[in-house]
């Protein structure tokens, strides 16, 4: 039953700075005030949300029924006639994407211990009946103690019939799909499954992508030939795991069942992956309960009849957080110094905790809050001053490019989408537009939300983009002490660096297979550049890379890896200086001393990579957008001072757009900026 405001989510937690952002959803950094544990609480405006409201269902009905160590974990759903908050496990390492990046690519032990993690996760999600069908780094996260916890199940399928029914719906991001899924056949949501997880360990082991183009169709025959380089790092044993599970052919290809004890996977193990859920649903612990009865002044028995009701509501989350605190060997204490809250819902509590809480309804629905002594820093820009809405409120934004398409999509939808037919494996089809983003029909799930018509409609067509001539030419000066500059160009669309990522490809292929790589067809030009910020691919220059990767992993590999996701700070006005933080995997160290000399390189280098930017002091916040206007990335550049050695050096956060894309930008504008 949704509730009026915000202050049902207030009432429960502080909520801090926003921490990442995707398709639908702004994720900000809460506490949850009964337990003082930290949370991630997803944010989604209805509105926003439009046809893709079915997704956000079918990804709340999964993680109420999943709870396993590797999965991150639902706690409470608050919904407001305008909002939907999701309170999720807190993952303060990341994505396992950024740690991929920060490091080039994983050793084999270290792939085998975050690959085993994602093995167990994907039999237990498996064994409830769900196939994930986005399987990608950048979904992974890393929790406490390294161990990864898999999100983002809003593209899920549970077969009415169990997971051996066929699906139909083509989904996912394009360069982690199966063959099988994006020629439209009707497949096995667990085989479409162990393709994706070919791909990631392919990504583990390399560092970048085995199939990837800056043109779709040039990325699904790729996909469909099964062709790909093996660079001469891999050992035989992993050539040959990966080989097994990237087989074009569903049948021949490596099951779940089959990874748990291969020979690659227990390789210094010797027992094969323990897939079961260390946390069964419905588990009552006696010493939360004894907890929260104290709290709450009830009989345990009546503790026990409200947590078992399961409703996903503040008993549900104080239960699972003082659980958490449990796990992970903590003392199962509530706050003592925390009101004691009724968990049924009481108004005139409500107003009494408002008083104590620093809140308004904004378009985030909060603000950022210092409460007693623990200080977090607030976001890089002040909601109250939020950088420039470029996004049409009624389109939909996306984390990366998604397809969602149900083979059952009539000929008439493709054309209102503005498909042009193409000839693929001797039969016309119909081209996909670039970036037919998020879910709308997604029948496959009825066994999860029933069959309400309304509920799978069919979005409003989108423009393709594809005709995009000009664009404004919006430039406004770069000096670092600027407020607040936007700047936007047409001005040198990153030419050059478009055929550059051809051609370190091509240096793989021809090292690896002695043959040129098919593309060879590919003659970008600065145009497709500018498309390629809209796709799963990119195009990074062979030297770029090559630099661009110490860009982001070998100039910090000497650095502290640990994960510190707290870098405490305060706001500041303009004109003070760059921040002064520790050594983290998101920072690039660069060689120079002065803040405000890289600060105006990097400032002189974004409008030539038709990169847009708010500014704020040291901190820049950018974007990117599409021909037609569309948001497609938005990532932080702040120059800051590191503390040991005492040089300059540039935090970097991807907040929304395609992972791989980020990365080569950014490489390309750092390397190009020559700090
Ligand atoms: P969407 O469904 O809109 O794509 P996601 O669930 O993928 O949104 O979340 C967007 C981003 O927010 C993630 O990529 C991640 O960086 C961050 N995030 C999401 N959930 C958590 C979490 N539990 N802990 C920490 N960060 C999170």
């Amino acid at each position: 039953m949704p509730v009026e405001s915000t202050s049902e989510l207030l009432k429960h937690y502080e909520v801090y700075e926003t921490i990442g952002s995707g398709g639908f959803a702004k994720v900000k950094l809460g506490i949850h005030i009964l337990t003082g544990e930290k949370v991630a609480i997803k944010i989604m405006e209805k509105k926003d949300l439009g046809d893709d409201l079915p997704r956000v269902k079918i990804e709340i009905e999964a993680m109420k029924n999943l709870s396993h160590q590797h999965v991150c974990r639902l706690y409470h759903v608050i919904e407001t006639s305008s909002k939907i908050y999701m309170v999720l496990e807190y993952c303060p390492g990341g994505e396992l994407f950024d740690y991929i990046i920060a490091k080039d690519r994983l050793s084999e032990e270290e792939t085998r211990v975050f690959f085993c993690q994602i093995i167990s996760a994907l039999a237990y999600v498996h064994s409830q009946g769900y196939a994930h069908r986005d399987l990608k780094p950048e979904n992974l996260l890393i929790g406490e103690d390294h161990n990864l916890k898999l999100i983002d199940f809003g593209l899920c399928a549970k077969p009415k019939g169990g997971l051996g029914f066929e699906l139909l719906t083509c989904c996912g991001s394009p360069a982690y799909a199966a063959p099988e899924l994006i020629q439209g056949k009707a497949y096995i949501g667990s085989e479409a499954d162990v393709w994706s997880m070919g791909i990631l360990l392919y990504a583990l082991l390399c560092g970048f992508l085995p199939f990837d183009d800056d043109n779709c169709m040039v990325l699904y025959r790729k996909i469909t030939r099964g062709k790909y380089s093996n660079p001469h790092w891999l050992s035989p044993a992993s050539i040959l795991l990966l080989n097994q599970m990237m087989q074009v052919d569903p049948k021949r290809r490596l099951t779940v069942k089959q990874l748990l004890d291969h020979p690659w996977v227990m390789k210094g193990y010797g027992t094969p992956v323990e897939w079961h859920s260390k946390h069964p649903l419905g588990h009552i612990d006696e010493d939360c309960i004894t907890e929260m009865a104290v709290a709450f002044k009830q009989s345990r028995q009546r503790t026990i009849q409200l947590v078992s009701e399961w409703k996903y509501d503040q008993m549900t989350a104080t239960y699972l957080l003082l659980l958490a605190k449990k796990h992970q060997g903590r003392p199962v204490r509530l706050r003592a110094e925390c009101p004691m809250i009724d968990p049924l819902y009481s108004p005139l509590q409500d107003i009494q905790l408002k008083k104590s809480l620093r809140f308004s309804e904004d378009d985030d629905g909060v603000h950022p809050v210092v409460r007693g002594s623990m200080v977090f820093p607030t976001d890089c820009y002040d909601d109250e001053n939020p950088w420039t809405p470029l996004t049409p409120k009624n389109t939909h934004t996306t984390n990366t490019p998604r397809m969602k398409l149900t083979s059952e999509t009539s000929e008439k939808r493709r054309n209102e989408i503005g498909y042009s037919p193409i000839i693929e494996q001797g039969r016309p089809r119909q081209q996909k537009p670039e970036r037919r983003d998020r879910t709308r029909q997604n029948k496959e799930n009825l066994a999860v939300t029933g069959t309400d018509g309304d509920v799978f409609a069919l979005p409003a067509p989108r423009t393709p983009m594809c005709s995009r001539k000009t664009k404004s030419n919006r430039n406004v000066a770069t000096t670092p002490n600027n407020n607040i500059t936007t700047t936007s160009s047409d001005a040198n669309k990153g030419a050059g660096s478009a055929t550059k990522e051809v051609s370190r490809r091509r240096e793989v292929d021809q090292q690896q297979n002695g043959q040129q790589g098919e593309l060879d067809i590919l003659a970008f030009s600065p145009e497709r550049r500018s498309r390629s910020l809209d796709l799963a691919g990119c195009q990074v220059d062979s030297g770029q890379k090559r630099k661009g990767g110490r860009v982001f992993g070998s100039l910090e590999r000497g650095l502290d890896k640990v994960i510190t996701m707290l870098t405490p700070s305060k706001k500041r006005g303009p004109r003070d200086g760059p921040r002064k933080i520790k050594a983290q995997y998101n920072v690039t160290l660069t060689s120079q001393t002065n803040a405000d000399q890289v600060l105006n390189q990097i400032l002189s280098i974004l409008p030539e990579k038709n990169v847009d930017f708010v500014q704020k002091g040291y901190a820049l916040k950018c974007h990117t957008q599409s021909d037609f206007g569309k948001v497609t990335m938005q990532f932080e550049l702040e120059v800051c001072i590191l503390q040991k050695p005492e040089v300059v050096g540039i935090r970097r956060q991807r907040l929304k757009g395609d992972a791989w894309v980020y990365k080569h930008l950014v490489e390309d504008i750092l390397s190009t900026s020559s700090i």
